[in-house]
């Protein structure tokens, strides 16, 4: 059904979270992504309750049908060095309560970067402080995302990403995120339907499509296969747009909210409307 689909950008809160809301209706959106702080900082001053009424009551009232959050891209559970660590554990617990309080159901998380210590020791770190600090947490879901494995990140097989959340007891709390720019730089191929058809078979066999929380739609700079995170806008990177229809039209994916994350934040607009007329 067209009008139901979950379409939109990642919109900037500056001037607070309810216009957030009003600039996603403003540029077309049913969906939107937000950081709950900026997302270059660890912490960051409590909400107000005036601040958490005036979201809620800007997102009831508006065609905005789906919030999801993106955690702080300094956190890393999966960190060598014990004092990051350390702090990624504390900032994600400050993520979840802001989530909780704005009623965001998704947060967005990179898995995490093992440095220098292998893969294996940050997978299982990462799963053992997603447990811990889970238990604590029972309203706002983590979806990991999928990456590009630029410098030593996890998360560029889908089989990590189980891993992760088999590793974890609370498993059900922990969902995954599908970003095409990523899946893409990291080898899996979606540039023809059939390689496409192949790519979103082997995520639901390994990850499962009920764990699917949210796509994020980027085209890709580099090429395919490049493990590089750099995001492009639609139909000017290397993957065709034919791509973006097939997602668009996916029944597995129908109730599942696509959010841009382009880098010409201008072009959302005229991004959304073509995505939407890609629907059949
Ligand atoms: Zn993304
Ligand atoms: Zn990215």
């Amino acid at each position: 059904m067209k009008k139901n689909i979950l379409l939109g950008a990642h919109v900037s809160i500056s001037k607070g979270f309810d216009k957030a809301i009003e600039e996603g209706e403003k540029i077309g959106c049913t969906a939107i992504q937000i950081f709950t702080k900026s997302n270059r900082s660890w912490f960051a001053k409590k909400i107000s309750d005036e601040e958490i009424e005036n979201f809620k009551e800007s997102l009831k009232n508006s065609q905005i049908k789906s919030v999801v959050a993106h955690a702080s891209y300094l956190i890393n559970l999966g960190s060598s060095k014990k004092e990051i660590e350390k702090k990624s554990i504390k900032s994600l617990e400050t993520e979840l309560e802001r989530c909780e309080k704005l009623g965001i159901p998704i947060l967005v998380l990179h898995p995490g970067a093992h440095l220098n210590q292998g893969e294996e020791k940050c997978i299982k770190q990462i799963a053992k402080n997603l447990d811990s600090i889970l238990k604590k947490y029972s309203k706002t879901k983590i979806a990991l995302e999928t990456t590009a494995g630029q410098g030593t990140n996890v998360g560029y097989k889908f089989e990590q990403i189980k891993k992760i959340r088999s590793l974890c007891k609370q498993k059900n709390k922990i969902g995954a995120c599908i970003d095409t720019c990523h899946i893409f730089s990291a080898g899996y191929n979606i540039s023809t339907p059939e390689s496409y058809k192949k790519t979103i078979k082997n995520f639901i066999k390994i990850i499962g499509l009920r764990n699917l929380k949210a796509i994020h739609l980027n085209d890709s700079k580099t090429d395919f296969g490049s493990r590089k995170d750099r995001h492009a806008n639609i139909g000017k990177g290397k993957i065709p747009k034919k791509t973006f229809e097939l997602i668009m039209n996916d029944k597995h994916f129908s109730k599942i909210p696509k959010i841009l994350e382009t880098p010409i934040k201008s072009e959302y607009p005229k991004e959304i409307k073509l995505l939407r007329k890609m629907v059949k």
